[in-house]
């Protein structure tokens, strides 16, 4: 089938390159001729594991291109998917639909829109409640032969391209039995390789995508806030994990106590539906989830001021080390990075900060460019008064705890995300501090494990 992809970001690319590389004849269409240029020539414009052997092999089959005309774009298929941002809107914390509205205005005003077939709008980004409706509205008015179905994309950054083509879902939001059909022969592949296909109206299909990361938002700070209770009782909340998620009623993913969640979606999604649904004067069914965010935005106070006692008190002339920018490991995103919103705090603090990351130096120095950076650990870490260790990559598990003991000044490190080995560490002379869990030093300072860090 001949189909576009409207936006080309985080989702849009992985979705284009992953539609080519199931068959079908792909033109992704972006506002940015930068991205536009790195794509045709096969360059992701992000890291993403995989990305670049898919659009090396699109290319090279003649079945991937990309333009910067949504008019080309028309004309090209009749089944666009729209992949564009919906960010967050500074006051209200509603979703800006702006860019899906430019995209479909876009489209719908070039003469090429509307064959035979009939166009069908497949929204793929993220959107409150109603939105297939409204645009369906929006594009009857000029195009009458043309429908709305939502199709809303679950993928994980870091694993995008797995996630795309083999889902572990398709949830297709359709105002038709065409829509529904077109949509089963796109993901034909899918279907045929088991993948589940739950077909339902496009508002069920809308408020899947925002319900799931709404779950997995309140999971992650129900485990927060556990974390608080535990750092009172001198409980371990790394145990009490461990145990609450060997129930199969509860399982263990998203049960990682630490520094939260942040990227360019949970967030945003959860402040969206809350502003949605107050909209709908359903303030009170979804009042848990701004005490979700306030759960999450306070893990990221409370691992700077554990930093700052950690440090003796204030971070003026301290040297403050930081593992990791990006908002989780896999990824060079750092929107609403929790590993850059501490390290930044801490900087405004007064401490002299330096930052290493894997992948997200670059864009870590666009968003921060007051921060200092490096690819090298040592240098991160040399004279360090303390480590604070934000993003958890698997670099940071394998380091030497022995030898990054010699670099720094004084062993202390924070493990904000709860995946360094303790023992490794206080047996190389590291005191380990983690929300949540009592503080570990080396066995000849105090006896192993002492009380509370704070
Ligand atoms: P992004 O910012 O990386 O990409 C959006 C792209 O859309 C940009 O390249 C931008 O230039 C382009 N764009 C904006 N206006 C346009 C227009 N009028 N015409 C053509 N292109 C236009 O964002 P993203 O992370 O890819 O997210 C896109 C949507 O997908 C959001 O709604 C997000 O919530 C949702 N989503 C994202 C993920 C993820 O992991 N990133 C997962 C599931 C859903």
């Amino acid at each position: 089938m001949r189909l576009t992809v409207i936006g080309t970001g985080y989702l849009g690319a992985v979705h284009a390159a992953c539609m080519a590389e199931s068959g079908h004849d792909v033109l992704g269409v972006d506002v940015d001729p930068a991205r536009i240029g790195a794509l045709t020539a096969a360059r992701p414009p992000f890291y993403e594991p995989g990305l670049a052997d898919l659009l090396w092999r699109g290319a090279e089959a003649g079945r991937l291109r990309f333009t910067t005309s949504l008019a080309q774009a028309a004309g090209f298929a009749d089944t666009h998917f729209v992949c564009v941002g919906t960010p967050q809107q500074p006051a209200s914390g509603a979703a800006d639909l702006s860019h899906v509205e430019a995209a479909v205005d876009a489209l719908t005003s070039s003469q090429r829109l509307g064959t035979d077939g009939g166009t069908l709008l497949i929204g793929k980004s993220t959107v409150p409640v109603g939105t297939a409706d409204r645009l369906a509205r929006r594009l009857r008015a000029t195009a009458a032969n043309a429908d709305v179905a939502w199709n809303p994309e679950f993928l994980r950054e870091g694993s995008a391209v797995h996630d795309t083509l083999r889902p572990e879902r398709i949830v297709a939001g359709v105002r038709s039995a065409h829509a529904e059909a077109r949509l089963r022969e796109i993901y034909a592949p899918l279907l045929a390789a088991g993948v589940p296909f739950i077909s339902t109206d496009t508002a069920t299909a809308e408020l899947v995508k925002l319900a799931s990361n709404a779950f997995l938002a309140t999971k992650i700070s129900f485990i927060n806030a556990m974390a608080e209770v535990c750092d009172a009782v001198a409980a371990d909340v790394t145990t009490l994990a461990r145990a609450m998620g060997a129930d199969p009623r509860i399982g263990p993913r998203f049960l990682t106590p630490g520094l939260g969640f942040g990227g360019g979606c949970l967030p945003k999604d959860i402040r969206a539906f809350v502003a949605r649904a107050e909209e709908l004067g359903l303030a009170e069914s979804v009042a848990f989830l701004r005490e979700v965010d306030e759960i999450n935005q306070r893990q990221r106070r409370r691992t700077v001021g554990l930093a700052e006692r950690l440090v003796g008190g204030s971070f003026e002339n301290r040297c403050v080390a930081v593992l990791g920018a990006a908002f989780k490991p896999g990824s060079d995103d750092v929107r609403d990075s929790p590993a850059l919103a501490v390290a930044d705090a801490v900087r405004r603090r007064g401490a002299e900060v330096r930052v290493h990351d894997p992948e997200a130096i670059d864009a870590a120095r666009a968003a921060h460019p007051e921060l200092q950076f490096a690819l090298d650990v040592n240098k991160v870490c040399e004279q360090a008064d303390v480590v604070l260790h934000l993003t958890d990559w698997p670099q940071y598990r394998a380091l030497d705890p022995a030898a990054l003991a010699e670099v720094v000044r004084i062993p202390t490190v924070v493990d904000a995300r709860h995946s360094l080995d303790p023992v490794a560490w206080s047996r190389a002379g590291w005191t380990l501090c983690a929300p949540g869990r009592p503080r570990l030093c080396p066995p000849h300072a105090e006896d192993g494990v002492v009380g509370p860090p704070h």
